[in-house]
């Protein structure tokens, strides 16, 4: 079970994303919990703003530090332990599936997502313990990036997914990506599943699924294949291969 609270100016974003489908029914089961927490209401303003032009000058504006300060100082009273805070930002170290697995081995995790021009630097230096990217682009909010990371990491909490199986072999499992799938019927548009498939012996099959997954590695993601967990036969294998990719070019 693990507890995620996410701090937001747009709790509704997050509401209405992650109660659907898999994330939702593991909502509804108690795998997991979410919160979204919404930044508005800790604004001592009147008309409860929360951001405020750049000093300095420059372009947008910049969520004060005061209502994101006071919004987790009332979360973390509530749990009552020092949780980990996560601020989502495009200058944070690039979400990657080691760090989904990291994360899952948490019981309780805060998520920060910041709008605007983002938040003011002191907000961030007095509550974030980890600064987290989905990638190299700009996104309006922090909201999405927010709901793919806890997408992510609830699918590695037990119970989550039907089939536990299923979230151990996939890509990035031995830093390899998945090798390709199929479903009925056996033909389609003249496309025939590949025979091994149909066999029904599982180690001819297990062993095609590997040297698919590396195959395709090499093809999409060959960056990979330098930590990849690989037997000497598979080892051989992927240099066969690109001693005859070498050849074709
Ligand atoms: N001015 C900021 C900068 O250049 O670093 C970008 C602010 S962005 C327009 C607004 C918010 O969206 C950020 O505070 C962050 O929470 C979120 N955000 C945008 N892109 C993101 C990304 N690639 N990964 C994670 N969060 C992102």
């Amino acid at each position: 079970m693990i507890k995620f609270y996410i701090l937001t100016l747009f709790p509704d974003m997050i509401i209405q994303g992650l109660h659907t489908s898999i994330i939702g029914r593991a909502v509804e089961r108690g795998y997991i919990s979410i919160e979204a927490i919404d930044i508005r209401e800790y604004s001592k303003d009147k008309h409860f703003r929360v951001d405020d032009y750049p000093y300095g000058g420059g372009a947008g504006m910049v969520m004060q530090a005061a209502p994101v300060y006071q919004a987790y100082r009332a979360l973390k009273e509530r749990i009552g332990k020092k949780v980990r805070v996560i601020y989502m930002t495009p200058q944070g170290s690039v979400l990657s599936q080691k760090m989904v697995r990291e994360f899952s081995q948490e019981e309780e995790l805060i998520f920060l997502c910041g709008h605007y021009e983002g938040i003011d630097e002191r907000a961030l230096e007095l509550i974030v313990t980890d600064t987290l990217s989905i990638g190299d682009y700009v996104l309006t909010g922090g909201e999405l990036p927010a709901m793919v990371t806890i997408d992510a990491i609830s699918r590695l909490v037990p119970g989550v997914l039907n089939n536990d199986v299923s979230a151990e072999f996939e890509s990035f499992h031995d830093n390899l990506l998945e090798y390709p799938q199929y479903t009925r019927p056996e033909e389609y548009m003249g496309k025939r599943v590949p025979e091994i498939l149909l066999s029904g012996h599982h180690a001819n099959i297990e062993k095609w699924r590997r040297e698919q997954a590396i195959i395709r590695t090499l093809e999409r993601r060959p960056d990979l294949l330098e930590q990849a967990c690989l037997t000497e036969k598979e080892q051989k294998f992927l240099e066969e291969l690109k001693i005859k990719k070498k050849k074709d070019e």
